[in-house]
């Protein structure tokens, strides 16, 4: 398993909280604990050539995990058609967070994406589809204490499943972990990971993040994008 973890990684560098809560980066945790079960993992990040994807990483990765906030204008649109390819041809995607509104997430949803959002409130996240393979070994309930809250309605076509769903403190409700297919890739749209919040350290989201890896793996990437003329089989 190849997984490559993007990040923007703005605030880490411009925000001295943020950098004590993530010193390495959030992509610098999140390929940290994804090591420890045993994927080799590699990170990129906005201001890398290429935004760190070049053909060669990206042929090189079965997983592609995103996250991004401010600067998703900055992202290159010819990077964002390689990815879109990827995903056609099989490569999984996990969006995190903010990626919600990354060109790479819009793009295949087809959607505006938005969602209402505050900062901040305590975060109740459910299992809602225990069965499946994201959710596997995860608690029925578990508490982020603060994150920054995101209220329904988001603007998503109806996902595949809905495996997680959170309660905020405030009162709002969200569809926190919802799967997709595009292509022959599968997505996995997961809700939290403010970053001035500690949520990449739970035990839970880490648990989650590694089975959405596991679970979005193809087989084999490179299904057909053109339309080849063919004569029959027998
Ligand atoms: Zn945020």
């Amino acid at each position: 398993m190849r997984v490559t973890v993007w990040n923007e990684y703005r605030h880490e560098v411009t925000k001295e909280h943020v950098a004590k809560i993530y010193p390495d980066g959030i992509h610098g945790l999140i390929a940290s604990f994804l090591r420890k079960r045993g994927f080799e993992v590699k990170t990129a990040t906005l201001l890398e050539p290429e935004h760190g994807l070049t053909d060669e990483v990206l042929d090189n990765t079965d997983v592609l995990i995103w996250w991004g906030h401010c600067r998703h204008k900055d992202v290159r649109d010819d990077i964002v058609d390689k990815v879109y390819e990827r995903v056609m041809r099989g490569m999984g995607l996990i969006v995190l967070h903010s990626g919600h509104y990354s060109k790479i997430f819009k793009r295949l949803m087809g959607t505006s994406c938005s969602l209402k959002w505050h900062i901040s409130e305590k975060e109740r996240i459910w299992t809602v589809a225990p069965n499946h393979p994201i959710a596997k070994g995860v608690d029925e309930t578990f508490v982020l204490p603060e994150e920054e809250m995101y209220g329904e309605r988001f603007d998503i076509p109806e996902p595949e499943e809905v495996v997680f769903m959170s309660w905020f403190s405030g009162g709002y409700v969200f569809r926190s972990g919802c799967t997709f297919k595009r292509g022959l890739g599968k997505i996995f749209y997961f809700r939290p990971g403010h970053e001035e919040f500690a949520s990449f350290h739970n035990e839970n989201v880490q648990k989650i993040i590694g089975n959405a890896c596991e679970w979005a793996c193809p087989n084999k990437i490179g299904g057909p994008l053109s339309a080849p003329c063919v004569a029959p089989l027998e």
